[in-house]
């Protein structure tokens, strides 16, 4: 099992998320410029080939093959910090990343957050680094009705609040529309190369913003649940493993990486499969029981394997 567990996967990435860069350690989504140096010295020495969003593109097309350990990182949001922090070590390494920008925040302070500017991204990009879409102004959440729990307001219809009532599916394809096609145009007309990438905000996606961003243009787009890509993956929901916190020493971040590959090993035989979900099923049930005993205190767990909780709100972003 050992052996197996830690076996090169071939034909397959993991893509890894990252958000903030900071010195001061703590913030949420948010790692130190020291652990993210150690994250990627971890990647080369362990023998993870980092390649690029652009050649994950090819792949899911069809035109290239992947290399054996094929790794891919992505930041969201366009922080400045990915200028201060990231880039000196990725461009040091030689090692590609991709950010998904924000484009109505490039080059604005708000609530204490700095964000890249067109200038640092030309120069970055002209170094390997790639800029594609998160959004224009839709990173927030609001609630679909009156009371609901929010939800990100490009993947559902809105509650007006103003009118007493929900949007209708006419108003919301507009909005998101002239969201995305905003965006799109923006990051062309500033990086001079196609924008057909997109990170889901928070990571929520829904069929009608799939329709719509695919009749935009759009042909690769990110999710935030942890799994590996393969030939076989949807390009309108690839998922992201999120390993851009404190928690994740360099050591996690290697077994976290390999568990996800070893995860689309078992899950891609029936039989195993089959073991696997009952062993996770076992387990909900003997952690319902003693929840239920109250002999077991509910517990955090360290991260989640199908988890959507990347790109919250920050402090300061409401
Ligand atoms: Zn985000």
């Amino acid at each position: 099992m050992h052996a197996l567990f830690w076996a090169p996967y071939a034909n397959e990435a993991v893509v890894l998320l990252y958000h903030q860069i900071d010195p001061v350690p703590g913030a949420p989504y948010s790692i130190t410029p020291r652990l993210f140096k150690e994250h990627l010295d971890a990647l080369l020495q362990n023998g993870y080939n980092v390649i690029s969003t652009g050649e994950l593109a090819d792949f899911l097309e069809g035109k290239i093959l992947l290399p054996e350990k094929a790794v891919v990182i992505t930041f969201d949001d366009g922080y400045r910090s990915f200028y201060r922090y990231a880039y000196p070590e990725l461009k040091a390494r030689k090692i590609p990343a991709t950010n998904f920008i924000i484009t109505s925040r490039v080059d604005k302070k708000i609530g204490g957050l700095e964000y890249l500017t067109w200038d640092e991204m030309r120069e970055m990009q002209a170094n390997g680094m790639s800029f594609y879409v998160h959004t224009d102004h839709s990173h927030h959440r609001a609630p679909a009705a009156a009371g609901d729990h929010p939800k990100s307001v490009l993947a559902h219809r809105i509650w007006l609040p103003g009118e007493n009532r929900l949007e209708t599916e006419e108003e919301y394809r507009q909005r998101v529309a002239d969201d995305l096609a905003a965006a799109r145009n923006v990051m062309e007309s500033q990086l001079h190369r196609p924008a057909t990438q997109i990170a889901w905000p928070y990571g929520e996606h829904s069929e009608p913003l799939i329709e719509i961003a695919q009749s935009l243009g759009y042909r690769f787009c990110y999710t935030t649940h942890g799994a590996t890509v393969t030939a076989k993956t949807d390009p309108f929901i690839i998922p992201r493993l999120d390993v851009g916190n404190a928690g994740v020493m360099s050591a996690d971040l290697i077994w976290r990486i390999q568990y996800t590959a070893f995860k689309e090993r078992l899950i891609s035989r029936p039989v195993l499969r089959f073991l696997y979900n009952l062993y996770r099923w076992t387990k909900r049930v003997v952690l319902g029981l003693r929840n239920a005993a109250g002999t077991e205190k509910p517990r955090v767990l360290l991260f989640s394997i199908s988890g959507n909780q990347s790109c919250q709100t920050l402090p300061g972003f409401r």
